[in-house]
Order: structure tokens, then C-alpha cells, then sequence
């Protein structure tokens, strides 16, 4: 496999999904930023890779800014000269009853999950191309797929990322960059030991998903060789979108 010396960003990289992406990356030998508002956080994680003899850097980002965006990349490029992989990870819900959500929240939703990736590509794919070519992996959601009540801004940030990311997948194609959507199921992100037996067995898995599943797709879709998958969303939730929940 060949994941040597490459550049990657990882935004929300600083917990959850997005932590565990990182450290994936870190341990096949790339240099990870981390592009988080949590500084805290961040800088923690930068450090511990940074301990193992790995690279890593922390870079205080919010997505939902235009301009903290590009002050990121400028960084990126600055200190690393190149980019070859973005993960468009940072994420955040709101779960409001439909006729309660505002129109502030709506925008918070959609910026931040939805806006970032589209800005975050456009800043990066130049640098990306010049880089010799790579590839971006939006996480989206089971959610732009199937709902429940009160996820209206969530789960349209997530449907709208399985489209720029076939829209994205065909405008970067001459630039030698694969764009891929990876949608989640329920990942756990802390205190997997306390969940409940029927956690688990509700899933055609038999167990909830934990960071670690997402972070080896990641791998697999940003890996060179794999670069005949482009435009497509993979589906990684123990086989709980393919369960018939009508009750006997
Ligand atoms: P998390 O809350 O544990 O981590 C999200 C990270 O994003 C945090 O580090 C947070 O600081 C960062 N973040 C939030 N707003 C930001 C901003 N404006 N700018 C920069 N960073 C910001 O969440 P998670 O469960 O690890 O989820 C990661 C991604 O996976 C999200 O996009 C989420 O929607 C998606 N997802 C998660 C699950 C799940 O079950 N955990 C399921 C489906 C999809």
C-alpha cells in the first residue's frame, strides 16, 4: 500500500470520526492537520502523534468561515509546500422540531457541514493538482438517506454533500483528483463499553460502528491504486439502512 509522505487534511480532526481519521493517516506515515475549532483538543492530538514519531500539525480552523478556510490552506501551503488528500469531516446536528428551526440555525447547519466541504475543495483542489493529484472524502450521513423527525437542516447539509460530491467527482476529474462521500451509520465515539446489548444487535453487524471503520475507508478511498472510485458513497452502518423495520 502506498500512503508514504503524503499531505493530509482532515477537518474536525480534533475528535470523534475525525480523530480516529487522523491517527489513521498519522500511523501510514503522512503528515495530518488537524483543522478544528478546538484548540484544546487539537493541539492534544497533534502532540500525541507528534510523540509516537509521527507527523502532525494543529491549525485553528472553523469551517463555517469563509475566510478561516482559506487562511488554513494558505497555512497548509506555507509549511508543507503541498496537499493530497482533504477529508471533509467536521460536522455538527441540530435537532429541532420543524416549525421551531430558525433561519440562523438553518444557515449554521448547512455552513458548517455542507458550505465548508464545497469551500474547503475549492481552496485545496488547486494545491491538490499541482500536488500531483489525490483525493477527497466528503462524510455525509445515513441521514441523507432515511430520517427521523426534526433532523430538516442536518440531514439536507448531508444529502447536499452525496450531491457535490458526484458534482465535484466530475470537475476534478482532469485535475487527477477522486472525490468520494463515505456516510456513516451509528458510530460511537466514547464509552462503547456502556452501550446496551440491543445497541448492538439491532445492526446486521451485530455491534455499533466505532471511528475506527470510517478511518480504514478513508484509507481505502484515498489509497493511489484505488483511483477507479470516484463519485460514489459508501455506506458503512452494519447493514442498517438495508433493515425492514415494519413490526410484526
Ligand atoms: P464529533 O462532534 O465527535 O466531532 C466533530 C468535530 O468537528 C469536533 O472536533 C468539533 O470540534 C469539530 N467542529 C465542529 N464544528 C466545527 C467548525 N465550525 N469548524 C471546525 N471544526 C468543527 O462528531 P463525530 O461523531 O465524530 O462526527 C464527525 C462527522 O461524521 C460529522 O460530519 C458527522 O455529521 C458525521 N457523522 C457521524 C455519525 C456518528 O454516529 N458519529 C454518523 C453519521 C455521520
Amino acid at each position: 500500500m502506498d500512503y508514504r509522505g503524503k499531505t493530509v487534511i482532515v477537518t474536525g480532526g480534533a475528535n470523534g470520526i475525525g480523530r480516529a481519521i487522523a491517527i489513521a493517516f498519522a500511523g501510514q506515515g503522512d503528515c495530518v492537520v488537524i483543522a478544528d475549532v478546538d484548540e484544546l483538543g487539537g493541539k492534544k492530538l497533534a502532540m500525541q502523534i507528534q510523540k509516537k514519531g509521527e507527523s502532525a500539525m494543529f491549525i485553528r480552523t472553523d469551517v463555517s468561515d469563509p475566510e478561516s478556510i482559506k487562511a488554513m490552506v494558505r497555512k497548509v501551503v506555507d509549511e508543507l509546500g503541498e496537499i493530497h488528500i482533504l477529508i471533509n469531516n467536521a460536522g455538527i446536528s441540530e435537532f429541532k422540531p420543524f416549525f421551531e428551526l430558525s433561519v440562523e440555525e438553518w444557515g449554521n447547519v448547512i455552513n458548517t457541514n455542507l458550505r465548508s466541504a464545497f469551500l474547503c475543495s475549492q481552496e485545496s483542489a488547486g494545491i491538490i493538482k499541482n500536488s500531483g493529484g489525490g483525493a477527497i472524502v466528503n462524510i455525509a450521513s445515513t441521514r441523507a438517506l432515511m430520517s427521523e423527525p426534526k433532523s430538516e437542516a442536518y440531514a439536507a447539509s448531508k444529502g447536499g454533500l452525496l450531491a457535490l460530491t458526484h458534482a465535484m467527482a466530475a470537475s476534478l476529474s482532469e485535475h487527477k483528483i477522486t472525490v468520494n462521500a463515505i456516510s456513516p451509520g451509528w458510530i460511537h465515539t466514547r464509552d462503547y463499553e456502556k452501550l446496551r446489548e440491543k445497541d448492538h444487535k439491532q445492526h446486521f453487524a451485530q455491534r455499533v460502528g466505532k471511528p475506527d471503520d470510517i478511518a480504514r475507508a478513508c484509507l481505502f478511498l484515498c489509497g493511489p491504486q484505488n483511483n477507479f472510485i470516484t463519485g460514489e458513497n459508501f455506506v458503512i452502518d452494519g447493514g442498517m439502512t438495508r433493515k425492514m423495520i415494519y413490526e410484526s
